[in-house]
């Protein structure tokens, strides 16, 4: 499978599938970067996949399905712009020659979904979900619902390749650290990234083994992070209650 990253607005990627010949694209917030990612690889649109009803993941929807004619998959949800063949938790479908499957993920929106593409090595598009190191804000979810769902992925295999739709890594790094000053995992991946983002290149894919190390919300049961986690609010070791006051924490931090 072949997995462009077609970049939008200022740190969104829409990531388009393809096989050489028909292309699946995810979360596309703005028609133009992949009517022009289409164009250059000679690709025919065939479906494209929403995770959530946020406009940065959907702005493009209308355009798209009204020049292509092609369906569109996401949540059941009546802010993303209809038609939309509404996918809910646990569905399986085909799309290029691979299975897919839906895990339902509320917490940044109710609405959110992930999807699974059965590659050799599992393909994740976790839109806002999971960004590697960090999590979406709760805008319409709690703390419980995010460490469920964040659960979830975290069950899948460490191989998985995470594809997430922002650009986040290197902000959510610099809160990781702060989270736990002495993960030498941390420090390097700040490394890495770094270097990726000097060169203009993404730091996604990242892999689910690879967060399982570096990112502080899907290590909300370490002993380092609920430690750090008390000192920020949190009233117990409780993973949501981590999660919750680590959110908080992040949505201050500088
Ligand atoms: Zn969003
Ligand atoms: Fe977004």
């Amino acid at each position: 499978m072949n997995i462009v990253a077609l970049p939008a607005f200022s740190d969104n990627y829409i990531w388009m599938l393809h096989d050489g010949r028909q292309a699946v694209v995810v979360d596309p917030g703005d028609a133009a970067p992949v009517k022009a990612g289409l164009e250059s690889h000679r690709l025919q649109l065939t479906t494209i996949l929403v995770t959530h009803h946020h406009p940065d993941h959907t702005g493009g929807v209308n355009a798209l399905r009204d020049e292509f004619r092609v369906p569109v998959l996401g949540p059941q949800d009546s802010r993303i712009p209809s038609p939309v063949q509404a996918v809910a938790d646990n569905d399986t479908f085909e799309l290029l020659n691979r299975r897919w499957e839906v895990i339902h993920v509320p917490g940044h929106t109710r609405d959110h979904l992930a999807f699974v593409c059965h590659d050799e090595t599992p393909l994740l598009f976790c839109g806002d979900t999971l960004f590697s190191a960090g999590c979406g804000r709760l805008f319409e979810g709690t703390p419980d619902q995010m460490w469920r769902s964040l659960s979830r992925l975290k069950a899948l295999p460490p191989a998985t390749r995470v594809y997430c739709a922002h650009e986040y890594t290197l902000s959510n790094l610099r809160f990781a650290a702060a989270v736990e000053p002495t993960n030498a995992d941390i420090a390097s991946y700040i490394q890495v990234c770094t270097r990726l983002r000097a060169q203009g290149q993404p730091t996604l894919p990242s892999t689910l083994g690879q967060e399982a190390k570096i990112n502080p919300f899907l290590r909300c049961t370490e002993p380092p992070v609920m430690a750090s986690a008390r000192v920020h609010g949190a009233k117990d070791d409780r993973p949501a209650e981590v999660l919750g006051a680590l959110r908080q924490w992040k949505n201050q931090f500088q």
